[in-house]
């Protein structure tokens, strides 16, 4: 959506509010106490009262903005920035554009919108011709290991290991030199603690539907993989060959280590995982155009996402 288009449709608080109601509404309002989901609108407190059990519940309450204390203005403006933008923003930059002096109430925001596109996409199991590769993110190194001398290479304390996965179809009626083009859709990423069978296996299982077919590079976690998935290609390439042999996943991870490097140097490991639920929710959405907005906001109507996040 375009700001000019962006602040005429929205241009006070009570726009919002009309509009954040209007989402709820299509969504469903339950009521906390019985579960109730018929309720009264009362005007003139801006609340829902259960018609079962005459609970009042506010408009924010049950819904992402549950227990926040900004305005409407700033959530609509931070789901337009992150929904009109391919780059994302940071919490000092989103800060610095609304005035606002705390940044921590803005942080809380922007974290919140990421958990609500991860919850969304975590219903989804890929299917078709998946891609998987690891990717190896910077990060600041953990306090407990800052004295310790740095190891290089996968080990290393200042890289976060990140398991990403990509489907593509093959696009009917064409064929290039390279054999039939094929179209990516939906992709997936998962910081994980280690590389190992046991972490990828499951993950595999549950995300990735079973008649699926693989293509992995060579690595020794996959193995096992044979047990889960009907069909599956390891390619051995020499490392400098495995953008080739893997384009979109490798493309696709370099794609969000620079939207993450646009933002910071190093990430907080704890945080990699709320960064990247915006890269994926974002490319799995990237034709949706002007309707991401009003997407992100439903599904900001019914997450919750209440709990608080110690930033140590
Ligand atoms: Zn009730």
């Amino acid at each position: 959506m375009n700001l000019i288009y962006f602040t005429n449709t929205y241009p006070n608080e009570e726009s919002w509010k009309l509009k954040f109601k209007e989402i709820r509404e299509k969504h469903g309002v339950t009521c906390p106490r019985c579960g109730g989901t018929e309720h009264y609108w009362k005007w003139d407190q801006w609340q829902y009262e259960c018609k079962n059990c005459k609970t009042r519940t506010t408009l924010r309450s049950g819904t992402i903005m549950h227990n926040s204390k900004l305005p409407f203005q700033y959530w609509f403006i931070a789901i337009h920035l992150l929904t009109s933008a391919r780059k994302s923003f940071s919490a000092k930059e989103v800060q610095r554009q609304l005035g606002h002096k705390l940044y921590q109430p803005v942080w809380e925001m922007l974290y919140k919108l990421r958990s609500a596109m991860g919850s969304r996409d975590e219903r989804y199991q890929l299917a078709s011709q998946i891609d998987l590769h690891e990717g190896f993110f910077s990060s600041i190194t953990a306090k407990e290991e800052k004295d310790k001398p740095l190891k290089r290479g996968w080990g290393s304390q200042r890289k976060t290991k990140v398991f990403a996965k990509s489907e593509s179809r093959v696009v009917e009626g064409k064929t290039t030199k390279k054999g039939k083009p094929r179209r990516v859709g939906f992709i997936q990423m998962q910081v994980i603690e280690n590389l190992e069978a046991d972490t990828i296996t499951p993950i595999l299982e549950e995300k990735v539907s079973k008649d699926a077919v693989l293509d992995t590079d060579d690595f020794p976690s996959y193995v096992k993989l044979k047990s889960v998935i009907n069909e599956y290609n390891p390619k051995v390439s020499p490392t400098e060959m495995v953008g080739e042999a893997l384009p979109w996943i490798h493309l696709t991870i370099n794609n969000a280590k620079k939207m993450l490097l646009n933002m910071y140097h190093d990430v907080n490991p704890a945080f990699l995982q709320n960064y990247l639920n915006e890269f994926c929710y974002k490319f799995n959405r990237r034709y949706y155009g002007e309707a991401l907005f009003e997407r992100l906001l439903t599904v900001s109507v019914s997450n919750k996402n209440s709990f608080r996040y110690n930033r140590g």
